[in-house]
């Protein structure tokens, strides 16, 4: 098995942030330690975590025994976790923050985003004292996200906006402001989930592309968002495909597979955070 980073990944990486990662919410912290082994081992460098999925100390320890088997360095890796709304408070942000170091084992986390729009002002202190290297936001439409960017007293801004998104909700127009904008995108639920009545990878369209190029659906829905130069973090604790949804890099869908991708979008929202509809800053009633 490869320890190296694949070369296209490096060069692939979008600004700031490799452009593959690997998923860890709903990883129970059971397997979720081997998963991380097993992607480095594989060559991802990119880990999405969050306070909210209850397996940082797990996803820490995989980290950290391929830190000292000497596979990779931490430098090599990039760490990314969320802030937890029940944490928006200035003076819990810090804690909050603490906490994520803490069960992940590790010094300062690479990227450090809001999980839903709702509060991001002392986020940048975290920067500030060295804890975080980056902050991003998840969750923001684009009124959130350009309101926050025009704000005069903005510190740091935000390299990326976590976001739903596959064929089912392509999020043109969205990723279209964010890129103006000079911030990045990650694709959250890339795979479509597990979200009950709803199978993306067994849709014909990808399918027919999946065959046409001797590839898993899967990979063409990862590979998807690569070529529209979105980050993206597909889930998986299973060692075959934690392996194959790296193997992307070794082919490349023709534009009019794009295009076809494109045409599945039904505006299709899974990830809807119900508790939240009646909040203000509730991201979701807007077109996007
Ligand atoms: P994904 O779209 O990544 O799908 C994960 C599901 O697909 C799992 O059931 C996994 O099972 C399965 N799977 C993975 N690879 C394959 C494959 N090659 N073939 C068939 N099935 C496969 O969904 P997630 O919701 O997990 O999204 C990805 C990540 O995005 C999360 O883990 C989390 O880190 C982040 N996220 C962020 C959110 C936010 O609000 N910011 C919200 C939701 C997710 P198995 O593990 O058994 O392989």
């Amino acid at each position: 098995m490869s320890q190296q980073l694949p070369r296209r990944l490096e060069s692939e990486a979008v600004g700031k942030i490799p452009i593959l990662g690997l998923g860890t919410w709903k990883a129970a912290p059971g397997e979720v330690t081997e998963a991380v082994k097993v992607a480095i081992d594989a060559g991802y460098r990119h880990f999405d975590c969050a306070y909210l999925y209850n397996n940082e100390n797990d996803v820490g320890t995989g980290i950290q025994q391929k830190i000292k088997e000497g596979v990779v360095r931490r430098e090599d890796l990039f760490i990314v976790s969320k802030l937890w709304c029940t944490y928006h408070k200035k003076a819990l942000v810090k804690t909050a923050c603490y906490k994520s170091l803490k069960a992940l084992k590790l010094d300062y986390l690479d990227l450090y985003l809001i999980h839903w729009p709702m509060g991001f002002k002392a986020m940048e202190d975290l920067v500030i004292a060295g804890l975080v290297k980056y902050i991003g936001v998840s969750n923001f439409n684009h009124e959130q996200l350009e309101r926050l960017l025009d704000k005069p007293d903005l510190r740091i801004k935000p390299i990326t906006n976590q976001i739903e998104c596959h064929p089912y909700l392509t999020q043109r127009n969205l990723i279209r402001f964010c890129q103006s904008r000079d911030v990045s995108v990650t694709a959250y639920r890339p795979l479509g989930g597990s979200c009950e009545g709803v199978d993306l990878m067994d849709d014909p369209v990808i399918k027919t592309i999946a065959q046409k190029h001797n590839k898993s659906p899967a990979q063409i829905l990862i590979r998807f968002q690569i070529q529209r130069g979105v980050i993206v973090i597909p889930k998986s604790v299973n060692p075959k495909r934690i392996q194959e949804n790296i193997q992307v890099f070794d082919f490349e869908l023709a534009e009019q597979e794009v295009d076809e991708l494109l045409c599945l979008d039904r505006d299709f929202r899974m990830a809807r955070f119900p508790i939240a509809e009646n909040h203000k800053d509730y991201p979701f009633n807007i077109e996007y």
